[in-house]
């Protein structure tokens, strides 16, 4: 009779589980065959998570923070924060405390836990102000972090973070550190104030469509410049540089730049309706910005494959059916009043 071996399967930690990332990346790793703990303040909001064990714990607290890494051979840091330019730019004290704590609690329980392989989830917004003040800028490459000018405390804490992760291979935990750049696709926030602008304009293009009112509202004058990734390509990046050797931060975003109207009329196209910008006044951000890839090739091979369009095509018709049967449940409730 041949010998069983029993396969030992490495263990994960996921911060931020019940978030937009972290949930791909509970699935995503699900099928890798790896046996995953999720971590958040919350359950996922639209879908059942695949994890091995969910636990509801609170990073800003150490003692929680050392239980969610217990027993794990890598944890995916997400948790933060967070949310559209709407959310970053008006709560900079308590996204600089909370995340900071969350972070400073995450890594150093990872490392007194022996934790090997370390993912910490950093952002575009680290990038300074001024090299972002044109719509039409160079792709933003990973050396132009420094001399650094984030435009908010979200990115200034990013920053933060990421020289700490950096520094803690000291420990011989092996720290990988991603940017990413505006990441968008199903089962992401897509109302409440914090979700961010593919999402939003989904939503309102859907709403417009719904109600056969073509006006939709855009902050600034739409001209404002970005690049979005799709979630898919998103969390195949997550992992690629995981298991890589590199360790300096690396952009995992999109280099197709395009305005935040030409974004609308995409939405619009495939929503097959016609719709008339309204322009008011709201946070912006940085007037462009844009991802530089050539290090993300060079060392991990990895780009992204799925096009805007294609990206876009599968957000919006998940916010579509989220909008209707949104709409259907509130007429309910008004019904049985
Ligand atoms: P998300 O808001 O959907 O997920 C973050 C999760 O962290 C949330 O579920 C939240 O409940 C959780 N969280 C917040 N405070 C917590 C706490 N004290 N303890 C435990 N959990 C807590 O955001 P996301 O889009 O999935 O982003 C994941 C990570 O990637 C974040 O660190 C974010 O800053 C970073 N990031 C995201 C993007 C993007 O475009 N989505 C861009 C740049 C960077």
């Amino acid at each position: 009779m041949v010998a069983r071996t029993k396969i030992k399967k490495t263990k994960v930690t996921i911060t931020g589980a019940g978030g937009f990332i972290g949930h791909h990346l509970v699935a995503f790793l699900k099928t890798k065959g790896y046996w995953v703990r999720g971590v958040d303040i919350k359950k996922p909001e639209y879908e059942k998570t695949t994890a091995d064990e969910f636990l509801l714990l609170d990073l800003r607290i150490w003692d929680q923070a050392k239980k969610a890494v217990q027993g794990v051979n890598h944890v995916y840091a997400l948790a933060a924060d967070m949310g559209g330019m709407g959310f970053i730019s008006s709560n900079h004290a308590m996204i600089l405390h909370d995340n900071a704590l969350i972070n400073l609690n995450t890594i150093e329980a990872a490392r007194l836990a022996s934790v090997e392989r370390y993912f910490y989830s950093s952002s575009a917004c680290v990038y300074p102000e001024f090299l972002q003040e044109k719509t039409n800028i160079a792709p933003l490459k990973e050396s132009d972090a420094l001399p650094a000018q984030p435009q908010d405390a979200y990115g200034w804490e990013k920053l933060l973070t990421e020289k700490l992760a950096f520094y803690y291979q000291e420990y011989g935990l092996k720290t990988r550190i991603a940017r990413f750049h505006n990441i968008f696709g199903p089962l992401g926030t897509w109302r409440g104030g914090r979700e961010k602008v593919p999402a939003a304009f989904c939503r309102k293009i859907a709403f417009a469509k719904l109600m056969d009112n073509p006006e939709i509202e855009i902050w600034g004058d739409g001209l404002q410049t970005r690049s979005f990734c799709y979630i898919d390509d998103c969390v195949k990046g997550i992992y690629k540089l995981m298991m890589s050797d590199y360790a300096q931060p690396l952009n995992i975003g999109q280099d197709r730049m395009v305005s935040i109207n030409q974004l609308a009329d995409i939405i619009a196209q495939i929503a097959g309706v016609d719709i008339k910008k309204k322009y008011i006044s709201g946070p912006q951000g940085v007037r462009g910005r844009n991802s530089d890839n050539t290090q993300s090739k060079k060392v991990l091979n990895w780009f992204p494959e799925v096009s805007l369009e294609e990206g876009l095509k599968k957000n919006y018709d998940w916010i579509e059916d989220q909008l209707i049967a949104f709409i259907e449940e509130r007429i309910s409730q008004q019904k049985n009043k």
